[in-house]
């Protein structure tokens, strides 16, 4: 199994590691800062440096438990090589913001106006987000956007914590996002703790304080079918 070091520390940019074996479409290392695309978040890009040879990694994924480097078309380091793996740190980060943002969205509109969330996806800086919603008007965009802001700003320290699975089948704001669903054999359980804001099982990558989000603009609100609302949010450009 490969060490996925971004599980407790999303900061980390790059790390030393050996490849353990090639696939058709990449390399998997014996540990890696490399974050697979999953619960949402896309992969992350980067590169694999070696003596003699560097390649472009253009996603990261899960498959049986491993994570595989897909890489880019270059030079293949061989099993057994030693590699510093890096990941394109200000697309990461972005998604680190997004992705905070996401989470304080989803618990915002469900404490004031009651609704839960059916889908979601990102991209660096951009994401959606579906709620059970009969309507959803601009105003009510406006509003959710500055409430959003808000809370984000007022700067929430985000917390990683492992909680054993039966204490997190326990939690009421676990439940709410359906930890139940998650698969019997996880346990200590990943639970990402926005202080005052939210809490989530949660495998992905958030920065350390909502402040550091930034402000958020909802772009668009839109209807996707009886009961299913779609807003849009993006990130005002990060500060230099
Ligand atoms: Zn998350």
């Amino acid at each position: 199994m490969t060490e996925e070091l971004a599980v407790r520390d999303a900061y980390r940019r790059e790390c030393t590691a050996t490849v353990v074996a090639a696939v058709a479409d990449g390399v998997l290392l014996d540990r890696t800062v490399f974050y697979p695309q999953g619960g949402g978040q896309p992969g992350d890009t980067g590169l694999l440096e070696w003596t003699g040879g560097t390649v472009a990694v253009a996603d990261a994924v899960r498959r049986e438990g491993e994570v595989v480097h897909v890489l880019a078309d270059g030079p293949v380091p061989a099993p057994g090589t030693p590699v510093r793996a890096v990941i394109d740190w200000e697309r990461r980060h972005l998604l680190m913001r997004t992705h905070t943002a996401l989470h304080v969205l989803s618990a915002l509109v469900w404490r004031e106006f009651g609704a839960k969330v059916t889908g979601g996806n990102m991209e660096p800086g951009r994401a959606r987000m579906d709620f059970e919603l009969e309507s959803m008007s601009v105003e009510f965009g406006r509003e959710v956007e500055e409430r959003l802001n808000a809370i984000l700003a007022e700067g929430h320290p985000v917390r990683v914590l492992f909680l054993a699975r039966a204490e997190a089948l326990a939690d009421p704001d676990l439940i709410r996002t359906k930890v139940s669903l998650i698969p019997e054999h996880v346990d200590p359980v990943r639970v990402v703790d926005i202080a005052g804001a939210d809490r989530q099982a949660d495998g992905g990558t958030h920065v350390a304080d909502t402040a550091e989000v930034g402000r958020v603009r909802v772009v668009k609100t839109e209807s996707k079918g009886k009961g299913n609302k779609r807003m849009r949010i993006e990130l005002e450009q990060p500060p230099a």
